[in-house]
């Protein structure tokens, strides 16, 4: 775990720079606004260890996958997001010297991520040989009103001498995965334009064809208002520059203003994207970077005052939370249902930037929440369109009659996972994905989604389970073998619970979901059911019979739910039993140590019990988390948030609060030692759901908003809005109670402490709490 952020409300700083983190910055530091993203590298040389990362949503290569033994259904290829043209390079010559911060002395350095207006500062001051000191600020953005553009201003002040400066600006599109399987380079040139002042680059994914044209236009300008020379064309393949060499008077500022514009031709037609790239980038650089970054500070001020959580009280997690509500948001903005949330957002290459159950089962409830619906129904439809694919990849396995297996991995619906032994048999992602609509019926009301695409997709889900399950004539129950729970340090197990569970509660979902539609919307009905060739005497017999007889493991002396068969046989020692020197256990150990090891990954078991939570009584549930908390070691960032929300269930206000710091500062404070290859992104949305779901307590119920709230010890307050069926809630939590403000034209019903309280249209309601809290006065 590291300590080197400074807390601040708003902003991320890193004051001083030290060579070892920087990798790590680079990721903290990133930027990004749903098209496009980068890491936090330098815009000028940086001969030190680095990550360079730019991204294109939507872009991805098939990377050929590496494997010893081939089998049948192991996915062709591992698809990558790719590291795309550097648009930010300038090259900085001081004299004869390049500015390169690994080969100077480096006298202050500061870099600060300002999340409340969405910009990106570095400033430092250097010597270089001879005392010659120099210093830098730059600022830049990936805007989120022109979104396929950014913006730099990278100032240079020569402190005390006069010299030559040499600057080019250039777009790098010589560029490589580092993850790449057969270290290729994943694109080929097809165009470039260099002009005085701007300069184009049109590249090609190899094997998927996608083009991306990159442009630049750049402006110097001095202090003095010197004339600045006409700069020299560089071109190399894959790589356009401009040179401008200029002499400027020790103190004399000279700022370089650099825009740049990304289009892809997921977004424009092949013809169209060099002369659109031309007119884009002439449109931003007219309206200059002051004006640019006016608008992004407005529109960010927007995005605040929707999805802010705020915390009074407790710097450091007023901080955390704000990072990670500020990061998500940069990686996705809904618009577009072919995108979805890589793991890793733009912040690096891990998981290859494709989508997981991540999405569903994490990110669902943040957007659900604080974005309008139809964001999240972009994210249901994106699932509703690879159905096709997802069938045929449950066909690749020999299941058939429209059965679908969606990929645990994937960018276009086909699964494409690197890692065969612990991927390939996480079934329980069909579950997140049938969840996920339930959940967004439940929490919008949007029952018509099941008439529009819902149904067709869970129909194809249970016929799933209902072929991957086996009667078992030794148990006389239907078994599920063969399968990995999110737990990922146990592979290939037999009935583990979750999956399981989950698989039952998809069946009876579809059912409940077949009389809804089958009633309302009988033509939908016949025209679905015929189309898919649905039986639904058999199949709906077939499913009941296994929702009736699964086998499902237990422990009834511990009065708990078995992770999987045989888990009781392990040696039963506690997380709190290992040495610090075997953490992560992932880093430290062998694989088939690991493996037969008691310890957890990931909420398993628990993370059955946060989705179906109405099924279990309280003490369930504590004998539940109360076995399986002290042998997780969460090296699962998905982890901690759900062990988070269930000990906020429970009343142990103290392990919910120190889970949500774990979580909410995991990439901030580098909690598993893996924040330099990227932030994590998809558990960013967890940190929201244990201040809302485990704090505020909040759950939909009965088409109702419930909460449950306490509030942390170390905190005076806090306070978030939710969108909840048009309606705009501001719930604030403070020692004397709940104040609710309803921020909208429709009155809503909340339900505290089970206590139904109507809140009016713009009107306020303070709930005061005693101290038993369960007398409530208004
Ligand atoms: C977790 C998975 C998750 C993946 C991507 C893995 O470490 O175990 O549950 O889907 O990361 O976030």
């Amino acid at each position: 775990m590291k300590n080197y952020i400074v807390e601040d409300e708003w902003n991320i700083i890193e004051s001083g720079f030290d060579p070892h983190l920087n990798k790590i910055s680079e990721s903290i530091f990133s930027i990004g606004n749903g098209l496009m993203g980068q890491r936090a590298n330098f815009e000028e040389s940086y001969s030190g260890d680095t990550l360079q990362g730019n991204y294109v949503a939507g872009i991805y290569y098939p990377d050929k996958t590496r494997v010893g033994w081939w089998k049948n259904g192991y996915p062709e290829y591992f698809a990558k997001v790719l590291n795309a043209a550097n648009w930010i390079g300038i090259g900085i010559k001081i004299g004869e010297t390049i500015l390169d911060l690994n080969k100077c002395e480096i006298i202050d350095f500061k870099r600060v991520l300002n999340m409340k207006e969405g910009y990106l500062e570095r400033s430092f001051v250097i010597s270089l040989e001879g005392n010659r000191q120099v210093s830098v600020v730059a600022k830049r953005f990936c805007s989120i009103v022109d979104d396929e553009t950014g913006a730099i201003s990278y100032a240079i002040t020569l402190l005390n001498f006069d010299d030559e400066l040499t600057i080019t600006p250039f777009i790098d599109g010589d560029v490589q995965n580092q993850d790449a399987n057969y270290d290729e380079k994943f694109w080929d040139e097809l165009y470039h334009e260099v002009h005085d002042q701007s300069a184009f680059l049109g590249l090609c994914t190899k094997k998927t064809n996608f083009e991306v044209c990159t442009g630049m236009q750049f402006d110097i300008q001095t202090e003095k208002g010197q004339a600045i020379p006409v700069s020299r064309k560089i071109t190399k393949e894959k790589y356009v520059a401009n040179e401008v060499k200029i002499r400027v008077q020790k103190e004399e500022k000279l700022t370089i203003y650099k825009y740049a514009a990304n289009l892809s031709s997921e977004n424009y037609p092949k013809e169209l994207l060099l002369a659109t790239c031309h007119t884009m980038l002439q449109e931003v650089a007219d309206k200059g970077f002051d004006k640019m970054l006016a608008e992004q500070a407005a529109a960010w001020a927007k995005k605040w005052e929707e999805s802010d959580i705020v915390i009074e009280g407790d710097v450091a997690a007023q901080q955390a939370i704000r990072f990670n509500i500020f990061q998500l948001n940069q990686t996705y903005t809904g618009e577009d249902a072919r995108l979805n949330i890589g793991p890793k957002g733009f912040t690096g290459e891990k998981y290859g930037g494709s989508t997981y159950w991540d999405t569903e089962a994490y990110c669902v409830p943040f957007y659900l929440a604080t974005a309008s619906p139809e964001i999240t129904k972009n994210l249901l439809i994106y699932r509703y369109k690879h159905l096709a694919k997802a069938i045929e990849n449950a066909e690749k396995l020999g299941f058939n009659n429209g059965a679908a297996l969606y990929p645990m991995v994937t960018m276009n619906g086909e699964e494409c996972h690197n890692e065969w032994e612990i991927t390939f048999e996480e079934i329980h992602r069909n579950g997140a994905i049938a969840f996920a609509i339930y959940n967004y019926i439940r929490y919008t009301g949007d029952k018509d989604y099941l008439i529009t695409y819902g149904l067709e997709v869970l129909v194809a889900i249970s016929r799933f389970w209902s072929q991957r399950v086996n009667w078992s004539a030794d148990k006389k129950q239907y078994v599920m073998l063969g399968v990995t729970g999110p737990n990922e340090y146990e592979n290939n197990v037999n009935n583990n619970w979750y999956t399981s569970t989950i698989a039952t509660w998809c069946m009876k979902y579809t059912l409940e979901s077949l009389d809804y539609v089958r009633i309302q919307s009988p033509e939908s009905f016949m025209e679905l059911t015929e189309r898919i060739r649905f039986d639904e005497f058999k199949e709906t017999t077939e499913w009941k019979s296994i929702i009736q007889n699964m086998y499902y493991p237990k422990d009834d002396n511990l009065g708990i739910f078995l992770q999987q068969d045989g888990y009781l046989d392990k040696e039963q020692v506690l997380v709190k039993d290992l040495n610090l020197s075997d953490r992560p256990i992932n880093q430290k150990w062998s694989w088939d140590r690991i493996l037969r090891s008691v310890f957890i990954k990931q909420a398993d078991v628990l993370q059955g019990i946060y989705l179906l939570e109405d099924q279990f009584d309280e003490d369930t549930i504590r004998r539940n988390f109360d076995f399986y908390e002290p042998r997780t070691v969460h090296e699962s960032s998905l982890s901690p948030c759900v062990h988070a929300i269930l000990a906020a269930k429970l009343g142990d206000e103290q392990r919910a609060y120190d889970f949500y710091l774990q979580t909410s500062r995991l990439d901030l404070d580098d909690y598993n030692n893996d924040t330099d290859d990227g932030l994590h992104i998809t558990s960013m949305a967890g940190t929201w759901m244990s201040v809302v779901e485990g704090f505020a307590g909040m759950r939909i119920k009965d088409d109702q908003l419930y909460f449950h709230p306490f509030l942390p010890v170390r905190w005076q307050s806090f306070s978030f809005n939710i969108i909840f069926r048009g309606s705009v809630l501001n719930v604030k939590i403070g020692h004397d109670g709940v104040h609710l403000e309803n921020k909208s034209v429709t009155p809503l019903t909340v339900c505290i402490f089970d206590k139904a309280f109507e809140v009016n249209q713009y009107a306020n309601l303070y709930v005061a709490n005693s101290d038993s809290k369960s007398e409530i006065q208004i």
